[in-house]
């Protein structure tokens, strides 16, 4: 007789507290055997430092699972032929997980579920998924997204989930994968992932805009992942910091939006008719740092060697490729899924699109930053820019790719052009 077994299967969730599916889980009866699968499909677009991150966070999962008589079994393929496999070891009662919101995870649970084992998913990667306005459409205005957001919050109970019992099947069979059996290779990416320092919160929105300073919380890839617990996130924000919850609920508007519309297309479609001129060696330059506007540069330097880029250079390169060199949004897009540490589907499309003048903001298309007066702004001793383009300021360092004020009026004619028609 096999045994009977409930399986947990880790996602985007990768941490055993306050983890709302782990806890259903537990406390449904059956012995809980915690899962991950590694699914080929995914992979295919992951980067070795988003893999290593996974993969150390399996390793502190499965570490703190020892301590509770238990193991994590990983598993490397398509899910749906995983749980056959499980089906035939063990009697599976039920699968627990947490939903996920892209449409391709979507369909992938779908076929999972269709498999015939009762399937349970809960709401853990945001606060709340099903916000919508009174005649039942989406919102597409942050503004009044975020109001209904505080004040649902105000009367929801966000309570952390237990985790700690200690229902869990008691084997420490050692069924593990590494990054190089994947096919990846070892990076230098930290998965410690700590709290937000409340000192850190009360300034920030005084120094968020500052890439030199330390002003921001770099959990962008704890929240990815789900290390981190967002309820615990909104707690601390909601002691601290204003500005840090408002963040975090740009967060959750964008996965909305990207759940109502899901689409490569442009948010407003007049903006699909814009004759990108995707000047091939312009992109190479723009990616590789080199287009001679240096925190352009530092910053897609940054992004280069850490998988990492300060949110307001983020803004300020993403206008550059839009505006400066007209180059389609969608391969600033797909340069920072493949580059990015905290890539995030919604977030990254939602923040892409807010750059071309796209997306669902009210802001218009004339809004183009200047790169030089952002840098004065924002890095006025340069100390972020000299950490990141050592060579800045000598004869080695190109010079700008296209004027500003040229690249400025081009700009603003092009999309003039193309929308008004
Ligand atoms: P903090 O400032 O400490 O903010 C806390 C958390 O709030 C972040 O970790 C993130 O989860 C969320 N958040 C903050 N700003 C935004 C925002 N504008 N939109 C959505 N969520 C936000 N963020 C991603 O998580 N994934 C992406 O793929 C991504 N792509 C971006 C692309 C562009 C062109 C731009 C302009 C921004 C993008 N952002 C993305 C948003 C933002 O830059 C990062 O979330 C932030 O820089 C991460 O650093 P942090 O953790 O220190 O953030």
């Amino acid at each position: 007789m096999s045994k009977s077994v409930t399986i947990f299967w880790f996602r985007r969730d990768l941490r055993l507290e306050d983890n709302a599916g782990l806890s259903h889980a537990l406390a449904a009866g059956s012995p809980v055997l915690p899962i991950y699968i590694f699914d080929p499909l995914l992979l295919a677009k992951e980067t070795p430092r988003r893999v290593d991150y996974v993969h150390r966070a399996l390793s502190a999962l499965d570490t703190a699972l020892r301590g509770r008589g238990s193991s994590l079994h990983i598993f490397h393929g398509e899910p749906s032929s995983v749980f056959r496999k499980l089906a035939a070891q063990y009697e599976v009662r039920a699968i627990f997980c947490n939903r996920e919101y892209e449409p391709r995870l979507e369909q992938r649970d779908q076929a999972v579920a269709a498999l015939g084992f009762p399937f349970n998913a809960y709401r853990d990667h945001v606060i709340f998924d099903d916000i919508q306005k009174s005649d039942g459409t989406p919102y597409t205005v942050f503004t009044p997204y975020a109001a209904r957001w505080q004040a649902l919050l105000r009367e929801a109970d966000c309570l952390a989930y237990p985790t700690e019992s200690e229902n869990f099947h008691q084997t420490v069979l050692r069924q593990w994968i590494t990054p190089e059996e994947l096919g990846f290779y070892k990076t230098d990416i930290c998965c410690e992932v700590s709290e937000p320092d409340p000192e850190m919160l009360r300034n920030y929105a005084g120094r968020r805009d500052f890439p030199a300073l330390e002003g921001t919380s770099r959990l962008g890839v704890a929240l990815r992942f789900g290390t981190i617990s967002i309820r615990r996130c909104v707690a601390l924000a909601l002691i601290h910091s204003e500005a840090w919850l408002n963040e975090l609920i740009w967060r959750e508007f964008f996965m909305q939006i990207q759940r109502a519309f899901p689409s490569d297309r442009a948010f407003k479609l007049r903006y699909d008719f814009i004759p990108w001129r995707n000047d091939e060696a312009e992109f190479a330059a723009w990616c590789c740092g080199e287009t001679g506007y240096p925190l352009v540069d530092a910053g897609m330097r940054e992004l280069r060697e850490t998988g990492y880029m300060h949110n307001r250079v983020r803004m300020v390169a993403a206008s550059f490729l839009c505006k400066h060199l007209l180059i389609d949004w969608r391969w600033g897009e797909a340069h920072f899924a493949r580059n990015l540490n905290d890539y995030d589907l919604a977030a990254n499309n939602g923040n892409w699109q807010w750059a071309s003048g796209s997306g669902c903001d009210a802001a218009p298309y004339f809004r183009i930053f200047n790169p030089e007066t952002q840098a004065q702004k924002f890095d006025k001793d340069f100390t972020y820019i000299k950490q990141w383009v050592p060579e800045w300021g000598t004869a080695v360092y190109p010079a700008p790719i296209v004027a500003h004020r040229f690249a400025r009026e081009r700009a603003l004619e092009t999309y003039r052009k193309a929308l008004e028609n």
